[in-house]
């Protein structure tokens, strides 16, 4: 739990939607079914940003997609170009109102609106020479330092879209970005892929840009493709182009943990299914930590899978043992530690019928704290689990992310300061096996190339030396401040 919100331990970072029209049409509500399918991506803020002739108008507040795009907010906005969009998990910056994407600039070439999913690594070195120069921030996100490194390209450059191309050699760390300009929308992934980002047309003839399928799926798109890693997509009145001068300069580090955890089951991410994937861990797990049991049930919602793929795999029966309330989002605020318990029954409650008696193996995608597990298998033997074998679909966190989540340091990982039978004990279970490294890596078949940082330690770029995500919230320069 963070500051008494209901907390599963980790957090996605944002997604991401555009959409390009070549008439004018209805597109906030596309956008906001676009953003619906997107909000396991970001349940602390959203927002929209519309083109109409060259002139942005958004709507950006803090909240859910459903309670910040009320219809008469909507149908407000009119009808519109491009579009661009997000939801909002603060991987760097507060969730205040100020640092709600998208980003909207004005510059002397124009305008532009950009929404941004990821983190840079390399942001607040980049920031502070920024200010060095003048430059005065707005907010606290990575995410501008993005805008103003591409409003500086963009006065050297003839377009925008070489803009975006030129400071690919300046930013590192994983960015997907979509971005508006007054007649392009600009789909762009970092050299390394960490976030997905995929393309889709509507029967209109509206091209879509996306971080999950599932967004494609939900405005009527058909998939075209994914955005390769290193690549600008422009697509405008002369159609869709790409620039690939940064393609396939580095390795491809797919962040790993979007097949476990982040994306949802029903997306395809650079050509491989999400729910297979999990699958396929499940299998794995059966094969690496097989334990004589009577039922497998899944943690909903990312267990699900992978405990289906482990009952295929060992033959032990799989049976929906566990449910989930729906309506207790992740702004469930519970101020005091005895609602907070009470709050974790709320969510999340064990099918007596179902595990009463038994020798459960109990599938979950991760444990970073051991708190959540702790209560969840707790759960499990109030409800009469006779044993519980823990099968966790990821190998055990040692190491903060850098790359768009909130696992920022070392400090709490459990698996850092534990051997697992420690953990097995502390979080109460009969046993507990996780997923190995070697088979995260072939989680999608074949060993295409994972970012598995925060479980082996090795990093796909240079870090930096905090990925605290407050850290443009203090004073940068305390001999600069004025006296
Ligand atoms: S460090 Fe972990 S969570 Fe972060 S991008 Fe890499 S695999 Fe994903």
């Amino acid at each position: 739990m963070l500051n008494g919100k209901l907390d599963r331990g980790i957090h996605e970072e944002c997604g991401v939607f555009g959409i390009y029209s070549s008439q004018l049409a209805d597109l906030a509500p596309l956008v906001s079914f676009g953003l619906h399918a997107l909000q396991h991506r970001g349940q602390e803020s959203a927002g929209i940003a519309l083109n109409r002739d060259g002139v942005f108008q958004t709507i950006r507040d803090i909240g859910l997609v459903s309670e910040v795009f009320s219809r008469e907010k909507l149908e407000a906005l009119g009808q519109g170009h491009i579009a661009v969009a997000h939801v909002r998990y603060a991987t760097t910056g507060a969730d205040n109102l100020r640092n709600v994407q998208p980003l909207l600039i004005n510059h002397h070439k124009g305008s532009m609106a950009l929404a941004h999913n990821g983190n840079l690594t390399n942001a607040y070195a980049l920031r502070t020479e920024l200010e060095r120069r003048g430059s005065i921030f707005h907010t606290t996100t990575d995410s501008e330092v993005i805008a103003y490194e591409i409003v500086a390209q963009r006065l050297r450059c003839g377009s925008i879209e070489a803009a975006v191309s030129a400071v690919m050699d300046v930013i590192q760390g994983a960015y997907s970005l979509v971005i508006a300009s007054p007649t392009k929308l600009i789909a762009a992934r970092d050299p390394h892929g960490f976030r997905p980002l995929c393309l889709g047309k509507r029967p209109d003839g509206s091209i879509v840009a996306a971080s999950e399928t599932c967004a494609l799926d939900a405005v009527g798109a058909t998939f075209l493709r994914d955005v390769r890693p290193g690549e600008v997509v422009t697509v405008d009145e002369n159609g869709m182009r790409s620039d690939r001068s940064h393609c396939g300069i580095v390795p491809r580090s797919m962040c790993v943990f979007e097949y476990i955890y982040f994306a949802r089951p029903d997306s395809v991410i650079d050509g491989s299914s999400v729910c297979l994937a999990r699958q396929r861990a499940g299998a794995f797990l059966a094969q690496e930590h097989p334990v004589e049991a009577d039922v497998v049930v899944g943690v909903p919602d990312s267990g699900l899978d992978a405990a289906i793929g482990y009952a295929h795999a060992s033959g032990i029966p799989y049976a929906i043992g566990m449910t989930k309330n729906k309506y207790i989002g992740r702004t469930f605020i519970a101020p005091t530690q005895s609602e907070r318990e009470m709050g974790v029954n709320l969510k999340l409650n064990p099918i007596r019928s179902v595990v009463e008696g038994k020798r459960v193996v109990l599938v979950d995608d991760s444990i970073v704290r051991g708190t959540t597990c702790r209560r969840t298998v707790e759960m499990m033997r109030r409800a009469g689990a006779k044993e519980i074998h823990m099968r966790i679909s990821a190998p055990p966190f040692i190491a903060p992310c850098f790359y768009g989540t909130d696992i920022d340091s070392k400090k709490g990982l459990i698996a850092n300061q534990c051997t697992v039978s420690e953990i097995a004990r502390l979080i109460g279970a009969d046993s507990l096996g996780y997923l190995s490294l070697e088979h995260a890596n072939l989680l999608t078949g074949e060993d295409t190339g994972f970012c598995t940082a925060c479980f082996g330690g090795e990093y796909p770029t240079e870090i930096p030396q905090s990925g605290n995500k407050s850290r443009f919230e203090r004073p940068i320069h305390e001999d600069e401040q004025e006296s």
